[in-house]
Order: structure tokens, then C-alpha cells, then sequence
């Protein structure tokens, strides 16, 4: 498969220092994606088509709510209303019409299944989805063909646990036999050495409340528990549906 390289938001987002640089931008994505259908391309007629056929997963719908721009979700949400009740009054008339029995079992399997169908299918996961896929392309491929980036992100925080699956599958589709064995050992001794670091900060953090540590210093470990957690789960992938 061909993907784009978006170099410039991978360094950009290398320099935010973060615990995943892959989550960083993952939360940028999910932020633009939400932004984007709760902006003007509301008022574009190729927008509200898209909308009508695939809609939005619960999460995403949910995000909207949240974004709070009532005037951009009352359209979004009546043109996608009109659809799905266009579709339902044709079933609903064909339901009454129906044989009591095997028939009006036939008419509700239909109804659900079109209702299940509503619900399938999100614009923002599709987009960040895509986006994903290319952000993890362009890291890979930078680690190649970029000195300057290569040491500063085998040199950085890493990934979170999630998202080196996600790289190392990109590294095995993208990269020859030499490259990968050469890619995998760095970034697994990157990502195992950040875990040594996160374990220091965690276990002083647990130490600096016995009485003896009150007055030692912090050593910046005061959030090393929830940098730990996201470690794990992987903070970006929260904005997303498919989790
Ligand atoms: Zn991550
Ligand atoms: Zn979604």
C-alpha cells in the first residue's frame, strides 16, 4: 500500500516531548477531525451527503456533542434525521402491511439491520484511521532518511505500548529485511528503556509520601502515575472509537 509522508506534524510533534509521539499527534488528529464537521464544511453539500450515508461511531457523535457548536450540529444532525426517517417510514408502512407471524418477523429483521447499518461507520475514525497509517509511515521512514530526526527520537520518550504495535507492523510492510531487524531492536530498546525510566519515577513518586521523603525533592515524579497509565494505554487512542 502507498502512503503520504506528513514530515513536518511528526517533527513538530517529536518536539512536544511527550510520553507517545504517535498519541500527540493522534489527539491533534482527533481535535482537527471534530473541528472539521463542526466548521464550515457543514454548510458544503458534499459534506452533508457523506454524513447522511456513513455518519458518525457513539464516541464520535458523543465528541460533537461536546465541541459544543449547537448551530453546526443541529445541521449536521437534522439532514442525517431526514435520511434515516426517509428509510424508516418505508418500513415502517411495509411492517404494518405485514403478515401477523413469520412475516412481521421478516419487517423488524429488516428494521434492525438497517438501524445496525446506521450505526456503522464513522467519518472521524476513517480519517484518523488514515491518519494513523501515515504518521506511523513518515516516523518509520524518517528514522531512515532523516540524521537529525532519527537521533532525537531514539534519543526521546518514545511510544506507548499500543502504538509501537502500530509501528512495528508499518517497519514490516515498509521496510526491507536489514532496515527491520536494524529498526526493531532500536525502538524496542528505546520503548524498554523509557519503561526503566517511567518504573524510577513511579516508584519514587511512591516513596516521596513515607514521612521520611517529605521534605525531599519531587525530581519531577509529582504525575509519574499517570504517565505510567498512558504509557500503557496509549492516551491517543482514547479519542478513537476503534480502540
Ligand atoms: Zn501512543
Ligand atoms: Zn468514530
Amino acid at each position: 500500500m502507498k502512503y503520504e509522508l506528513e514530515t513536518i506534524p511528526v517533527i513538530d510533534a517529536l518536539e512536544k516531548g511527550e510520553e507517545c509521539l504517535m498519541c500527540t499527534l493522534m489527539k491533534e488528529a482527533h481535535s482537527d477531525a471534530i473541528s472539521y464537521y463542526m466548521g464550515s464544511s457543514v454548510m458544503n453539500s458534499e459534506t452533508r451527503v457523506s454524513v447522511n450515508t456513513t455518519g458518525f461511531c457513539p464516541t464520535h457523535w458523543n465528541d460533537l456533542i461536546e465541541k459544543r457548536s449547537a448551530q453546526s450540529l443541529a445541521l449536521v444532525s437534522h439532514t442525517f434525521l431526514q435520511t434515516t426517517m426517509k428509510e424508516l417510514e418505508h418500513m415502517k408502512k411495509s411492517l404494518y402491511k405485514s403478515k401477523i407471524g413469520k412475516g412481521a418477523e421478516k419487517e423488524v429483521d429488516k428494521i434492525s439491520s438497517f438501524l445496525h447499518q446506521r450505526e456503522t461507520g464513522c467519518l472521524i475514525c476513517t480519517k484518523m484511521e488514515s491518519r494513523l497509517l501515515r504518521y506511523t509511515y513518515t516516523l518509520v521512514k524518517l528514522t531512515i532518511d532523516n540524521p537529525e530526526f532519527k537521533v532525537n527520537f531514539f534519543h526521546g520518550k518514545g511510544l506507548c505500548l499500543k502504538h509501537t504495535q502500530d509501528v512495528l507492523s508499518m517497519a514490516k510492510e515498509v521496510l526491507d529485511k536489514n532496515a527491520f531487524y536494524t529498526f526493531s531492536n532500536e525502538l524496542i530498546s528505546l520503548v524498554y528503556k523509557n519503561l526503566e525510566r517511567l518504573e524510577k519515577e513511579v516508584w519514587w513518586m511512591s516513596q516521596k509520601y513515607k514521612s521520611e521523603h517529605i521534605d525531599s525533592p519531587w525530581n519531577g515524579c509529582e504525575d509519574a502515575h499517570q504517565r505510567v497509565v498512558k504509557k500503557f494505554i496509549g492516551e491517543g487512542r482514547l479519542f478513537s472509537s476503534s480502540k
